[in-house]
This record gives structure tokens, sequence and C-alpha cells, in this order.
């Protein structure tokens, strides 16, 4: 049994330990209620490409046009009620020559990218930082 407290903030959201909802068939994880990311910039990862936006400097106009049409279909499904299947990455290890290479390719070109993670609670450190709108802070 945790001790945590209703409005015990949580250090990956933000949020108060009463607005997580429980994990099934876990002992002691919440999950977050505010989707986190994790977020860079260089080649689609996979998945859906609206997470993806391509480099004016670093993708082509071709990678753009791929873009464009792959987020297109994403959305023309989702209206539809379909769930898209995810787009591949084409990132990835071959053999060649007998030698274990890690090929990079990206359909999309560079650009910034987004992946979403799974958080959980939990507790602020108090010596932490206080975040930028709690209103708490008035001092
Ligand atoms: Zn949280």
């Amino acid at each position: 049994m945790n001790t945590f407290k209703a409005d015990d903030r949580c250090c990956n959201c933000g949020r108060d330990y009463a607005d997580h909802n429980y994990v099934e068939n876990t002992l002691d994880q919440y999950r977050c209620p505010v989707q986190q990311y994790h977020s860079g910039y260089g080649g689609f990862y996979g998945g859906d490409p609206r997470l993806f936006s391509p480099g004016w400097e670093d993708a082509t106009d071709e990678e753009r046009e791929n873009h464009r049409l792959a987020c297109a279909a994403w959305d023309d499904a989702e209206a539809q009620g379909v769930t898209p299947k995810p787009e591949p990455c084409e990132s990835g290890w071959q053999v060649i020559a007998g030698t274990n290479v890690h090929i990079f390719a990206s359909q999309f070109g560079l650009g910034c990218y987004q992946i979403p993670i799974e958080t959980f609670f939990e507790p602020l450190d108090a010596e932490r930082e206080p975040w930028p709108w709690d209103e708490d802070d008035e001092s």
C-alpha cells in the first residue's frame, strides 16, 4: 500500500496523484493523465506519421510529399473509424558481406520526431524547482 496523498504532485506530468489512473494487474502503477513524448531531430521512427515533421532543409520535396500523403491517409482512416496501420521504420540492421550493419533510411527525410512514452505517477521531489504554473509559489 502506498502512502501518497491526493494532492501529491507527479514529477512526470505535474498533475496531482488523484488525477492518475490505476493500471490493472499492477501493484502500484498509476498512469499519467497527460501523454508524454520523447522528442528530437532525426529520421522517422515509424508509427503515426503525424508525430513527425520533415525539416525544410533536410527533406527533399519527394520526402515531404510522402509525408503529406501518409498523414492524409491516417486522417482519412481515422475519419472512417479505422485504426491506421503504423508506418514502417525504414532504418534497421542488415547483413552486408557477412557484417551486421545498421542502415539509416527515412521515407520522410530528416525532421522533428515525437515518440509517445508511457509515464506513471512518481512523487515530485520537494527539493526540485516548482512547476512554472504552480499557483502556490507566490513568494
Ligand atoms: Zn503523472
